[in-house]
Formats: structure tokens, C-alpha cells, sequence
């Protein structure tokens, strides 16, 4: 499989092997190619790597990490950053329908994301360039903007559906995710 050319998705060894390197992420003990390009073995560091300059795509069951761009009356726009088991930056636009934010009833999206929050979601459709994410289950928000103040805001000891800005007294209600303040990604 060395030197030739590798698809994004395209399994390249396991986690025992390898340390996931540039252009790869490891999913359950498994490391695959997140860019198309050269697949690049370091034995001596055990790093698998895939050299290329391609765009990255997202893939179904991908764990994302974006920035809430537009808030709409059926969808939110979230600009993807981060993704998990992958180290660089990414720039990706996805979409999340208002069906697709909470396992509850959500009236408006602004009842669970505001601009600028960042999310934990997760791809669950892929079509022609379109992106498609959720935020249902433990997903949702992980870091969180006082709307009055702009301070992060902290999750609430008394109420687990509101948030609470340290600094103005604020509360805001938000689709909060169970790791909260908590991504190691960001
Ligand atoms: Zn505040």
C-alpha cells in the first residue's frame, strides 16, 4: 500500500502499529486517511501519515467540532473546525436541520445555539458537497458566549438546561452537550 495513492476513508493500519500522523484519524483502534494523497510509513517513529494537498471531505459518523455561522427558522449553518483524531484545521460548511438539534421538541434554533457557539456534532449525511450534521444524544454546544457580555459562559450546578455567564449573572438556555467546557479538541 506504501507510495500508492490513498482515498480519504481508506483504512492504513491500527493504533498498535501506528501513531496517526498528518492526513489520518483513528476510529475504534483503526487509523484511515482524512486527505487523498501518498501513504507515507515512518517505521522508525511509527507514524503512518498521508502526504497530499487535497481537500479534506467529511465522512458519515464523523465527530466534528464547528462554529455556529447562521441561525435560520429550520437550520443552523455551522462552520466545521476541528474533527476528531484529526490535528489540522479544517474549514467545512455544514448544515443542522431543526430536526436534528435535540431527541426533545425544539421550537426555533435560537432555543439551542447562538452565533458563535461552538459544537459538538456528528455527520449523518453526505451528498454532493452538502454536509449534513446532528447534534442529538450527548452532542450539542461546548463552549458557549454570554449574549449581554460576550464572557464564556458556565454550565449550571442547579439547572442542567441553562448556562450562566460568571460575570454578568446572565442565564442562557442552550442544547448543552454532557462534556461541556470539557473538548479536548479545542
Ligand atoms: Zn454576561
Amino acid at each position: 500500500m506504501e507510495n500508492k495513492n490513498i482515498l480519504i476513508g481508506d483504512y492504513l493500519g491500527t493504533i498498535e502499529e501506528f501513531v496517526p500522523g498528518d492526513g489520518t484519524y483513528a476510529e475504534e483502534g483503526k487509523i484511515y486517511a482524512s486527505n487523498m494523497g501518498k501513504l507515507i510509513l515512518d517505521r522508525e517513529n511509527h507514524i503512518a501519515k498521508v502526504d497530499g494537498k487535497f481537500p479534506l471531505q467529511l465522512k458519515n459518523g464523523q465527530v466534528v467540532f464547528g462554529e455556529v455561522l447562521d441561525l435560520r427558522k429550520n437550520s443552523v449553518t455551522v462552520i466545521v473546525r476541528k474533527l476528531r483524531g484529526f490535528k489540522g484545521d479544517v474549514d467545512i460548511k455544514t448544515g443542522l436541520f431543526i430536526s436534528n438539534i435535540s431527541d426533545e421538541y425544539i421550537e426555533k434554533p435560537q432555543d439551542a445555539f447562538a452565533i458563535g457557539d461552538i459544537v459538538k456534532g456528528i455527520v449523518i449525511k453526505v451528498n454532493a458537497g452538502l454536509v449534513d450534521i446532528s447534534t442529538k444524544g450527548n452532542l450539542g454546544v461546548v463552549k458557549a458566549f454570554c449574549r449581554r457580555c460576550r464572557s464564556p459562559l458556565i454550565k449550571s450546578p442547579k439547572f442542567p438546561a441553562l448556562l450562566l455567564c460568571p460575570c454578568c449573572g446572565n442565564k442562557e438556555k442552550r442544547k448543552i452537550a454532557i462534556d461541556y467546557g470539557n473538548v479536548a479538541e479545542l
